[in-house]
Order: C-alpha cells, then sequence, then structure tokens
C-alpha cells in the first residue's frame, strides 16, 4: 500500500492533499470563490502531475474539475467527490467533509493512471454539494449528470478520514441500526439505494480485502443516504455507490469550524483508498450488461 508518489508515499500525499484544502485554503464555498478556485487549482495541478489532461466544466458560475483515464476496453466509471465544504458555517473547513473524499480521489487517479482498468475511468472534483440542501440542481454533480455523458457506474467519496475504536462512537439514523452494524465507528460504510444493492454488495466483498472492517448499508426506502451527490446519479438512472466513513454519524466536528485537518485519521484514508482500488474491477464490470448480480 505503501507506494511511493512523486517522491511522498501515499500516507503522506493524502494527508498533504487535506493539508492543502483544508488548513491551508480553509473554507471554500460559493461564497468564497476565490477560496474555491484555488482549490480548483491545486486538483487541477494534482491531476496534470498525474499525466492528465484537465477539463473545466463551467455551470452557474461554479465549476466541476474532470479528467478522464483511458481503459483498455469500452464502458466508463465514473469516481466522484465534492470540494466545497459547508457555506453556511463560518469558518468551517471540512477536512473531513470533504478534503479526505478529494485527496482520495486524487490517490485513485494516480492508481489507476498506472494501472488502467477495464473500462475508461472519469474522475471527476464537483463543486456546490453542500449548497443542494437548498436545492439538488445547484450541485455540480446534478449538472454533471443532465449535461455529460452517462457513465456506467459511479464511485461516490464523501467523509473518509474519521475513525474511532471506541463502543458507542458510532450513531445511526434508525433505532434498529446499532443491532445490525454495531456502535464503534471503526468501519468504512459502502451505502447504496436498494436498487443498486447487487452491486454494492459485491463491491462491499471486493472492499473486505483492504485491511479495515466493511459495513454494507442498503435498504428500501432509505434516505439519509439518498442526499448529494450520490442522489444526483440515482436520479439519472447510474448505478451508484457511495463510500463513507457515515460523516454525522461518526464525526462530532461534522459541518463544524473544528473539522481540522489534524483530526484525521491518515492511516484510515489509505485503507480506504485501498477498498475503493479493490472496488473498482466490480464497479468497471458493466453493472447494467449480463454479469451484473
Ligand atoms: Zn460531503
Amino acid at each position: 500500500m505503501a507506494e511511493v508518489v512523486a517522491g511522498m508515499n501515499e500516507v503522506e500525499q493524502v494527508r498533504a492533499d487535506v493539508e492543502q484544502l483544508a488548513t491551508v485554503i480553509g473554507p471554500r464555498h460559493p461564497g468564497l470563490p476565490a477560496a474555491l478556485e484555488r482549490a480548483r487549482d491545486h486538483i487541477s495541478s494534482r491531476l496534470s502531475a498525474c499525466g492528465l489532461e484537465v477539463r473545466i466544466e463551467a455551470f452557474s458560475g461554479m465549476a466541476n474539475v474532470i479528467a478522464t483515464v483511458p481503459g483498455r476496453g469500452p464502458g466508463t466509471l465514473l469516481i466522484g467527490a465534492h470540494y466545497d465544504s459547508v457555506p453556511d458555517v463560518v469558518g468551517a473547513p471540512g477536512a473531513d467533509d470533504n478534503a479526505s473524499g478529494v485527496a482520495a480521489l486524487l490517490a485513485l487517479a494516480a492508481r489507476v493512471t498506472r494501472e488502467p482498468l477495464s473500462c475508461s475511468v472519469r474522475i471527476v472534483a464537483f463543486a456546490n454539494e453542500e449548497g443542494m440542501r437548498w436545492g439538488r440542481e445547484r450541485g455540480g454533480s446534478w449538472h454533471h449528470a443532465g449535461h455529460a455523458p452517462r457513465p456506467d457506474a459511479a464511485l461516490i467519496l464523501d467523509a473518509l478520514g474519521w475513525c474511532d475504536l471506541r463502543p458507542g462512537s458510532q450513531a445511526w439514523p434508525a433505532w434498529w441500526m446499532p443491532w445490525v452494524h454495531g456502535t464503534r465507528g471503526d468501519f468504512l460504510c459502502v451505502q447504496a439505494a436498494w436498487r443498486d444493492r447487487a452491486l454494492a454488495r459485491r463491491c462491499a466483498s471486493a472492499a473486505r480485502r483492504a485491511q479495515m472492517p466493511v459495513r454494507g448499508c442498503w435498504w428500501p426506502g432509505q434516505t439519509w443516504q439518498m442526499m448529494g451527490d450520490q442522489e444526483s446519479f440515482h436520479h439519472h438512472g447510474v448505478p451508484v455507490i457511495t463510500l463513507t466513513d457515515t460523516d454525522r454519524f461518526r464525526n462530532p466536528r461534522f459541518h463544524k469550524p473544528s473539522d481540522r485537518s489534524d483530526t484525521l485519521d491518515y492511516g484510515f484514508l489509505v485503507r480506504a483508498v485501498e477498498a475503493a482500488w479493490l472496488m473498482l474491477p466490480e464497479l468497471a464490470r458493466r453493472p447494467g450488461g449480463p454479469t451484473a448480480g
């Protein structure tokens, strides 16, 4: 796992990316357009350093950052993470939510560039996921899902840097969930809509080969997980999986000024990258095709 990337191993690299976004740049949302632009510049330069051609997808005065890694065959898998931070809390730097997801996205971009998949991989950093609370059409993912060529599947990375081994550290949105999933916030969560449960189950099995506990969450009628970037692709008929530490249900610093880069568990974050990496062949199996479970 400790592969050397341009002189840094993966742990050092994800930490450097989170620090750049959350500490050096800090809060970044539509009310702070210069900070959003700096974040975009950082993401663009990191993707360029992988040898990728970077494209900016502008919408409503904001922009997504896109780079595509060609595959060995047909099909496209999208991997996305939002790079904005919450706009309605002053001074909230968004380290876990979602500099950690962007750092994982960049780490995966580097891995896929070195070792292409059977299908093409479209890497997208989304603007304004946090703004979707005031209307989903404001989100960069909503714009992308509605305008860009439809990918065959999507993987969303949202909050991947918080781990707490203590019993009672994990909360859940429904009373019965602690009985199923426990109360220790030490696992990676693979979440999906009921519609995509077969794909999610395969992804969770693959992710368990990383050295971390993985729990799969999919059930009919769920709502808390269907917000933000996952919803954008779900609505547009794309099979979509989200990888997360469950943010608000685990991290007491969620959407607060204390969501700082020095509070994250970077060992957990690189294990999440490894888990995502192990999931990619499942997601690249053309979920709509005959191999789908
Ligand atoms: Zn988020």
